[in-house]
């Protein structure tokens, strides 16, 4: 998310304002002609982002309902992000918590109306505008905006979350393009920015979704290459070529000091060796790698391995070496599940 400040907590939520708003709010106080507008400007603004806050928290406190934490919810010039710590388990929990910004926007912008029927300040009908604003536009199904969650969410029911996010994600990048457009059209700089951000995050999203439906249920064992053998320390390269031979389709060998795992041989770097009789197999060891349990979620290595970008991972069951997981068959299996599912 960049530079932020922390201006504080709502129920606990650390608000933050990037840095990119200051900016603008400098901007609206040096644009205008008399030191009196330019106040107003930053009222408008202040109450801007109080809307836009109180819209986040929607999203925030009904994912606290399903148990879904909010890390920090970041104020940014068009718009805000409560960022959750995670996915709600089913898609009526992503539907409401999705639906939850819009509506308190909404009752905000008729509460802001009556006022100004009450009194006629042209404050309240600024913020009646603003939060009418805020609770249509998020409204939009162009995913990962609100109504495109909801969306999505909605699909889900009926073609699988896989689907759903697929169809979710071409419509907002349509709708991007859509905006991008009128963009050019009406040289309307900021919707161009909004545009292209939802293209590129509903591409992100798209792949984020993906990758947690191909390994998300997985365990480390089911993506494991069983390797029946580990080289000793004192190995060859001769010995690794001999053991990449009688386990085909093995992409890499762990080497091992009695139960200490030094690190793994690749295939290709081996078979690469001019007289491997004259090599230990110590020169060719990528010892960058994650030694972790066979019973774990895949999704624990593959973040371990994501952490220390190793390419290969030894795979241990009760203190032994059974198999190993590459980077490489890891992405395969993404890529093949990808063609498969649509
Ligand atoms: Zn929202």
């Amino acid at each position: 998310m960049g530079w932020s400040l922390n201006i504080g907590r709502l129920f606990g939520i650390p608000i933050k304002i990037h840095f990119s708003l200051f900016i603008l709010l400098g901007f609206l106080l040096l644009a205008s002609s008399s030191a009196g507008s330019g106040l107003y400007g930053v009222l408008i603004a202040v109450l801007l982002f109080g809307s836009v806050t109180a819209h986040e928290l929607g999203h925030a406190l009904v994912a606290r309902r399903y148990g879904v934490d909010t890390k920090e919810i970041v104020l940014l010039p068009i718009g805000g992000a409560a960022l959750l710590s995670r996915n709600p388990d089913e898609p009526k929990q992503e539907l409401l918590i999705a639906i939850a910004g819009p509506v308190v926007s909404l009752v905000l912008s008729g509460l802001a109306f009556l006022a100004w029927q009450a009194v006629a300040l042209t404050v309240l009908a600024d913020l009646f505008f603003v939060n009418l604003v805020l609770g249509l536009f998020n409204l939009v199904p162009a995913f990962p905006m609100d109504g495109g969650r909801v969306l999505r969410a909605g699909l889900a029911n009926w073609m699988g979350n896989m689907r759903a996010t697929r169809v979710a994600a071409k419509l907002g990048r349509l709708v991007a393009v859509a905006f991008m457009v009128i963009a050019v059209v009406y040289s309307e700089i900021i919707l161009g920015f909004i545009g292209a951000f939802i293209f590129f995050a509903a591409t992100a999203e798209e792949r984020a979704a993906i990758i947690q439906n191909i390994v998300g249920l997985r365990r480390v064992t089911d993506l494991m290459q069983p390797t029946p053998a580990i080289l000793g320390a004192g190995a060859t390269v001769a010995d690794a070529i001999a053991g990449f031979a009688s386990s085909p389709g093995v992409a890499a060998l762990p080497v091992a000091f009695g139960t200490h795992v030094l690190g793994v041989v690749h295939r290709g770097d081996a078979e690469g060796v001019p007289s491997p009789d004259e090599h230990m197999v110590n020169e060719l060891v990528d010892r960058n790698v994650v030694t972790h349990d066979g019973d774990a979620p895949l999704m624990e290595l593959l973040t371990r391995m994501g952490q220390s970008r190793s390419r290969a991972a030894v795979v241990t069951a009760a203190n032994e070496v059974v198999g190993i997981v590459t980077l490489d068959r890891v992405l395969e299996e993404i890529r093949a599940a990808r063609h498969a599912e649509f």
